[in-house]
């Protein structure tokens, strides 16, 4: 049986300090201790229930965390101030000087960057491979790898990743699966399909009202302890904190996740098909031309579908910003980075969030220049939606007009 993501949230009832039926708001940034006794005990780690100080922890982002935990099937998680911070932190905490990640080529250029650019400065170096190649990952193990890094659904390809064989080589060479799951909340559980620790940048989906930056690591109680710890977790010390009244409000927003994600993979599977029929190169997970379509179908809590994230190609840049122009001129959403909102949100990749990935790389990856990234939005009528998008597509020349 499939683990069922939303029931677990939604069976995590709080409530407030006054009753309210949301948990109150923590609204401070240092707590008392009614004995000097229990503040020495706090900062030794030693005395559960008690605040310290909120680049800690706080009643607020635990809340939060709580929720994220149960939706992940984790023991624990720690909420973090953006996705990068989230990120950031566990690779740091898992890796020494010395050390070798091994990392899916097709990740949020913003990660790629990290790795590529900024890791190797405390001497943590990463080979970046097909993570659908099994031979590709165990080939690049090496003595000194401990991490193996990878999105459930990668930005901006889509291809997908099979977690159950990669937990399974992370055992057998004793790695830990870090997986960004922020493609797909609750249609994957990549705990429960192996990984040691989840990400999300919570910016996305999670949030679903691009109104904040927000990220989280769901995992074991000892892992996240690590991560706070104030002599040298990555959290603690790093200091990606999220604000208190940020963590209220994005855990009233993931109350309705279970309803968006139905309808963002509803109105992405609809105009995946027609893009499809409509000859435009397409990439969707739910379509079974996609390569990964059995894998992702393999792993998915079903009732959730395929998530809001699709590609097509058309053709050149220019074309891409032309059409992309025309269709927020429409209305039909906003030629924008990121994900998850109620609008559609579109963007050519390659100059965008994938652009600190070196061209040659793109290439070789398969990120071509006329790639239009789409997350598709709630729209109430998608039919409309489609037939308004075509008409941009055929006055910008990209289709046919006798195909209309
Ligand atoms: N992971 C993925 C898959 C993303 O797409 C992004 C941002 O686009 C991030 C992580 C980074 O998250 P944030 O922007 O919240 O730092």
């Amino acid at each position: 049986m499939k683990y069922k993501p939303a029931e677990r949230i939604q069976d995590l009832q709080y409530f407030g300090e006054f009753g309210g039926v949301n948990p109150s708001i923590s609204d401070s940034s240092t707590y008392t201790f009614l004995s000097a006794k229990t503040m020495f005990d706090t900062f030794e780690g030693n005395a559960e229930g008690c605040y310290l100080y909120s680049r800690h922890s706080s009643p607020s982002n635990l809340y939060l965390g709580e929720a994220l935990a149960a939706m992940e099937g984790t023991e624990t998680a720690n909420v973090a101030a953006s996705g990068m911070g989230a990120i950031t932190s566990v690779l740091m905490q898992l890796c020494n000087a010395g050390d070798h990640i091994v990392c899916s080529r097709t990740v949020y250029g913003g990660t790629y960057a990290f790795l590529k650019n900024f890791a190797p400065k405390f001497g943590i170096k990463t080979t970046f491979v097909d993570i659908t190649k099994t031979e590709a990952v165990e080939a690049a193990i090496q003595k000194s790898t401990k991490v193996l890094y990878c999105e459930s659904v990668s930005n901006p390809l889509l291809e997908i990743a099979d977690l159950e064989i990669l937990s399974k080589i992370s055992v057998a060479h004793n790695l830990k699966l870090v997986v960004d799951n922020t493609f797909s909340p609750l249609s994957i559980s990549p705990a429960k399909l192996g990984a040691d620790v989840v990400i999300h940048s919570l910016t996305k989906f999670i949030n679903g009202s691009s109104d904040t930056v927000g990220g989280v690591v769901c995992g074991t109680k000892d892992f996240i302890n690590d991560l706070r710890n104030v002599n040298d977790g990555a959290a603690m010390l790093l200091g990606p904190t999220m604000d208190s009244l940020r963590a209220a409000s994005i855990l009233k927003n993931l109350r309705t996740l279970h309803i968006r994600m139905k309808q963002h993979s509803h109105n992405a599977m609809f105009l995946a098909k027609k893009f499809q029929e409509d000859e435009f190169k397409t990439v969707y997970p739910g379509l079974k031309s996609h390569p990964g379509h059995g894998v992702f179908k393999k792993m998915m809590n079903e009732t959730y579908g395929f998530g809001g994230m699709l590609t097509i190609d058309v053709g050149s840049l220019d074309k891409a910003n032309e059409l992309m122009e025309l269709m927020q001129k429409r209305n039909l959403g906003y030629l924008a980075v990121s994900l998850g909102f109620y609008k559609t949100l579109f963007s050519a990749p390659g100059t965008s969030t994938s652009s600190e990935i070196p061209e040659e790389e793109q290439k070789e990856m398969g990120l071509s220049d006329g790639l239009i990234r789409f997350s598709i939005g709630l729209d109430n009528d998608i039919e409309r939606t489609y037939k308004m998008m075509k008409e941009c597509m055929v006055q910008v020349g990209v289709l046919n007009a006798e195909m209309v």
